[in-house]
């Protein structure tokens, strides 16, 4: 998929335009649990990636549990909550827009809280520009949330949850999941990484992995549950390091995972170049339910400006990995994240970037422009770039990258893929789902009921972003 995207994880979702997704609802996800108080409703809104969608069914269940009910409306809710982002300066300026609407929140007995990175990076400052909010929590603290929402419950107007130094991970009992086939499941949070541009390292804590034990028994629970698909998640998934006795490899847990009776494909991401090893090429190549695609971002082509972000690797380095999937026995669809216009960037970085793309040939991209953020050494770099010209280069990479994708699409017309369903056309008889390799597939078929299923479909037509296919099978 191609993109330049302030939500840049929600194109690996499910690309549905113009698609209605007839959902059938997650699975067994009680509103309230009996036995649990009845207290009020919630409306939990979501901004930035895919880790803060899943850290949101996680505060939900967690919510449910204690007996509130999920709402779909302000207006219906006597909680609102936001889960926030600060990745990109945007967002952390549109959730304070959004809470400065709700000046008249005690009086209407509502409670505000801001979750996620902007509550963490803001902390109690959240208090003094928007005095109405009750709860500040970053997610190193989402563990603690059940005794902060105690202390809200008992009556104390304002509560947080800020400290990032913590070894412990967030578990819960119940999960709220939204999509009812695919399910996310962090196996590892925080980064420990410290890329020069980034925030996640000060906002979510260092890096800690779950146990392998309690990954799987939380999986064999989703295959039980009907789920068929499973796409583990960490910052830098690759990097995990299994806490329990037994000491797992990332490798081996995508191949003991795919071996869960009822799991269909397992997906990972996103992998860090530094942590990318030929024993995670060699899983997916001996096992068909590891799905081939790697997301493995390069950030730049550049080997000076990637010493510049403290990425890790040079260029030189990141294509021996690259190489080392293209000559996988089974096809890996590679995908990126590159930014722009990062401070003392040149027209010659700029270039090494545009050759690299050329090289690797991307199956998609997500592309930003750099975007100075609070407390990371690249704030303070000399030679920023100018927003028309950082500008400028995206739109000139963004043109590559759609070029690249439309010959590589081309040449997929006539073969054939295994496409799990997950969204049904407006128009009858059109269908769309994902291939293993992450690509999506608008397809026609006859069949009644294909929802959730998974079924063959041949590509007859192409545009940058998907295929377009028949069923066959
Ligand atoms: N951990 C992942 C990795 O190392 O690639 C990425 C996580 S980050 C949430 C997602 C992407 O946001 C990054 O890969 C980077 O391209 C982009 N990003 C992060 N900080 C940025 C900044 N200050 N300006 C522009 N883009 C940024
Ligand atoms: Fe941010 Fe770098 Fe960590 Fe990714 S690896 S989350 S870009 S610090």
């Amino acid at each position: 998929m191609l993109n330049s995207l302030n939500r840049m994880e929600k194109a690996f979702d499910i690309g549905l335009d113009s698609l209605v997704a007839e959902k059938r609802p997650p699975a067994p996800a009680p509103e309230i649990i009996s036995g649990s108080p009845q207290r009020g409703t919630f409306y939990l809104e979501t901004f930035g990636c895919q880790m803060n969608d899943h850290d949101s069914e996680k505060v939900a269940g967690v919510l449910l549990s204690r007996g509130y009910r999920q709402v779909e409306s302000i207006d219906a809710a006597s909680f609102i909550l936001y889960n926030t982002c600060s990745i990109r300066e945007k967002a952390a300026q549109k959730v304070f827009s959004r809470l400065g609407e709700f000046s008249e929140a005690p009086s209407q007995g509502k409670m505000i809280g801001v979750l996620g990175c902007v509550a963490q990076q803001e902390g109690e400052k959240i208090f003094h520009r928007s005095p109405w909010v009750n709860l500040v929590c970053g997610s190193a603290s989402y563990s603690k949330l059940p005794e902060l929402l105690s202390q809200l419950e008992a009556g104390e107007k304002r509560v947080t949850g800020l400290d990032t130094d913590t070894d412990e991970t967030f578990e819960t009992e119940m999960t709220r999941r939204d999509n009812p086939w695919r399910a996310y499941l962090t196996i590892i949070e925080g980064c420990d990484k410290a890329c020069s541009y980034c925030v996640v390292p000060f906002t979510r804590g260092p890096e800690r992995s779950r146990s392998s034990d309690s990954v799987l028994r939380e999986l064999r629970q989703l295959a039980e549950l009907g789920y068929t698909e499973v796409q583990f998640l960490g910052q830098t998934v690759n990097s995990y390091a299994d806490p329990a006795p037994r000491k797992m490899k990332f490798s081996e847990l995508l191949l003991v995972a795919a071996e869960m009776p009822g799991m269909r494909r397992v997906r990972f991401t996103t992998s860090h170049p530094r942590d990318f090893h030929p024993d995670i090429v060699e899983a997916i190549e001996n096992n068909e339910k590891v799905c081939n695609h790697v997301h493995l971002p390069v950030q730049s082509g550049s080997t000076p400006v990637l010493r510049a972000m403290q990425r890790t690797y040079s260029r030189d380095e990141y294509l021996e990995k690259i190489a080392m999937m293209r000559n996988a026995r089974r096809p890996i669809a590679i995908t990126s994240d590159i930014i722009v216009g990062f401070p003392g960037e040149t027209e010659a970085d700029f270039e090494e970037t545009l050759r690299l793309m050329q090289e690797v040939k991307y199956e998609a991209i997500f592309a930003f422009k750099y975007s100075p953020r609070p407390n990371t050494p690249a704030q303070s770099m000399p030679d920023a770039i100018p927003e028309e010209e950082k500008s400028r280069r995206l739109a000139v990479l963004l043109d590559l990258q759609r070029k690249i994708q439309t010959d590589a699409n081309q040449k997929l017309i006539g073969q054939d893929f295994e496409v799990h369903v997950e969204g049904k056309s407006r128009k009858e008889n059109q269908w769309s789902g994902h291939t293993s390799c992450n690509r999506v597939v608008n397809f026609s078929s006859s069949q009644p009921d294909l929802l959730g299923s998974y079924v063959r479909a041949r590509v007859n037509g192409v545009t940058p972003n998907c295929l377009i296919g028949e069923q066959t099978i």
